[in-house]
């Protein structure tokens, strides 16, 4: 970071977004993840600083959601909610850790994914402290990057709010719908023999080959039926392995599985359909096929374009002079859990998806603080 009379020239949004961006928060299902914890004690402290009523809510040993409350005329609540995780910083081609600031970009892991729009969120909650409006609760919530255990978590606790907007980069487009995902393995069994009698064996690799063809039969099938706003369903296999050495027959090779459905679509249900037609067919009961369970499930969403959130988003983002239609994604957020725990909710967030999980990850400044006016907008109601 460079020296504080420097940073001292930015305006708070942008200077929250670099300090957000050099605390390290690798999710721990990485290699390099250091966890949320550093992350979320920053946060509550900026919380406390600044007045505002905070609250940890343990999710895990370790990691914590923050839970930040801005009182308001007690008669509607808006949550602002962002997930605090980040991917790897591995392999990164800029210094992860020290945000570089050039021009419109803010560079670091997390500046587009999601510490941006998190500030931005932030950076207006402190502002509008003790003006009028809705009461807000903003989240910052852990583990949005693997298990979805933050959100899990904050809907489990019985959580009430009238709408939600759930911050990840979108260009500062309103999401109303976007995919869900269920993830896991299926494998193929065989017999291990040594390989210069491979008619001894029953080779678990050449099954897999065979049942291979079959997922991607059923992937072209799921690819027929389309959502006119986050396109069809799919099944991609994502990962093989399988053999215990050159000179061996195989005996077993697993495939991963990353079906992603529709936003009407049950994950879960979505996953029994697959064994279902699995076990219908021949190249997986010869393969002596076995789908494990998920290791991975996450809903998709869809709100009407005229529900509650929408309706505010849209007015306060209009109100600035700025244009935005509702749009529909194909990658999963935290939202298709709030939904589900009954709480309308819309994707947005300044910055754009293709820079996220990249190895020079950024975000537009321009966009940072068009968020934090959009977000004063909202939460100051009354539109
Ligand atoms: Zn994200």
């Amino acid at each position: 970071m460079p020296p504080a009379e420097v940073t001292d020239l930015l305006e708070p949004v942008v200077r929250l977004a670099r300090e957000l961006i050099a605390i390290k928060s690798v999710n721990p299902c990485f290699p390099d993840g250091n966890g949320e914890g550093d992350l979320a004690q920053f946060i509550y402290d900026f919380a406390r600083k600044k007045g505002l009523d905070v609250s940890l809510q343990p999710v895990s040993p370790g990691r914590s959601n923050v839970l930040i409350r801005r009182d308001g005329n007690g008669k509607e609540t808006i949550l602002l909610e962002g997930h605090m995780d980040t991917v790897t910083a591995e392999g990164m081609t800029i210094d992860p850790f020290d945000p570089l600031l050039d021009d419109d970009r803010l560079y670091g892991r997390g500046a587009c994914d999601a510490k941006g729009c998190l500030a931005a969120m932030l950076q207006s909650v402190a502002d509008k402290k003790g003006q009028q409006g809705p009461d807000v609760l903003l989240a910052a919530v852990v583990d949005e990057e693997n298990g979805f255990s933050g959100v899990q978590a904050l809907v489990a606790s019985g959580i009430k709010a009238d709408f939600a907007v759930v911050g990840e980069p979108t260009q500062l487009a309103v999401v109303i719908a976007h995919k869900g995902v269920v993830r896991g393995f299926v494998k193929t069994r065989g017999i291990s023999a040594h390989t210069s009698q491979p008619e001894e064996g029953i080779n678990a690799i050449q099954r897999m080959a065979r049942l291979l063809l079959v997922l991607d039969r059923y992937d072209k099938e799921l690819r027929m039926k389309s959502h006119s706003l986050v396109g069809s369903a799919t099944l991609t296999v994502s990962f093989i392995q399988g053999g215990r050495g050159l000179n061996l027959v195989p005996d077993e090779c697993t495939v991963g599985l990353d079906r992603r459905t529709l936003p009407s679509e049950d994950p879960m249900l979505a996953w029994e359909e697959l064994r279902r037609f699995l076990k219908s067919q021949p190249e997986f009961v010869e393969g002596e096929g076995l789908l494990e369970e998920p290791v991975l499930v996450n809903r998709g969403m869809e709100i009407a374009a005229d529900s509650l959130p929408v309706q505010r988003l849209m007015a306060a983002i209009r109100s600035l002079g700025f244009s935005s239609e509702p749009i529909g994604v194909p990658y999963t957020t935290d939202a298709g859990e709030l939904v589900r725990g009954g709480i309308a909710s819309v994707v947005f967030g300044p910055g754009n998806i293709q820079q996220a999980h990249k190895a020079d990850e950024w975000i537009s400044v321009q966009q940072l603080r068009q968020a934090k006016a959009i977000f004063d907008r909202l939460i100051a109601g009354g539109e």
